[in-house]
């Protein structure tokens, strides 16, 4: 017989109490972001239960949800951005806006041996000088391997805004969002015309991957005559 019984564990309530870093919360309730990044840094944000983002019952800040849910909650902590980058978000984002058209242009040109897989998270890509970039990708792939690629990338060491589209290993367009470039010079984002400078935004996208698709699909068809 034991001496003591042991104790049941309880559940901790996540209430914290720190004050809420929204702005206009009065909330001391806040719990401190859990997000690291790949070099250990804590997020210093800390936010109560009206205006966190819970992830697989872990609380972030909203922009780290945003981070943590684009990668998938089975990261490897190493292959997370740092505090400040809002690549692997934003190229989630665009992704998801653009990525059924995307779909349809592969199974346009797909032949009947290939197929059309979607990368439904952000990856982490390393270039030949081992520089980062995010990614997400659309591939056809053939019984002897991938036979054409479609990704939207951000490059760590650059703008995190900057959004690269590539077919195969080429950067055939690329562009920083209206509503970004909107709100770095202090303009409204919003309204109208921020819808339209959205669909202009994918239009561009689209058509340039349209077109290098089509012309890379001509050029095999031409070696292989
Ligand atoms: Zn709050
Ligand atoms: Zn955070």
């Amino acid at each position: 017989m034991p001496l003591f019984k042991r104790r049941p564990t309880e559940f901790a309530a996540p209430i914290g109490t720190l004050p809420c870093t929204d702005q206009g919360c009065r909330n001391e309730t806040a719990t401190a972001c859990s997000y690291r990044d790949r070099r250990g840094r804590a997020c210093e944000m800390a936010f109560c239960p009206e205006h966190w983002s819970m992830i697989g019952g872990i609380m972030y800040c909203r922009r780290h949800a945003g981070t943590i849910s684009a990668m998938g909650p089975g990261t490897d902590p190493s292959a997370l951005p740092e505090l400040e980058n809002r690549g692997p978000s934003l190229v989630s984002w665009v992704a998801d806006e653009i990525g059924p058209e995307i779909e349809e242009l592969l199974r346009g040109i797909a032949r009947s041996t290939e197929t059309v897989k979607t990368e439904p998270e952000v990856k982490v890509v390393f270039d030949h000088k081992r520089r980062r970039r995010w990614e997400r990708s659309w591939k056809l792939i053939e019984p002897t391997g991938i036979s054409l690629k479609v990704a939207l990338t951000v490059n760590e060491d650059e703008d995190d805004a900057l959004v690269d589209v590539r077919v195969n290993s080429n950067v055939i367009a690329r562009g920083v969002p209206p509503w970004i470039a909107r709100r770095r010079a202090g303009l409204g984002v919003g309204g109208q015309v921020d819808k339209d400078q959205r669909e202009l935004f994918h239009r561009f996208f689209i058509n340039h991957i349209a077109e290098e698709i089509t012309a890379q699909r001509t050029a095999d068809a031409s070696l292989s005559a």
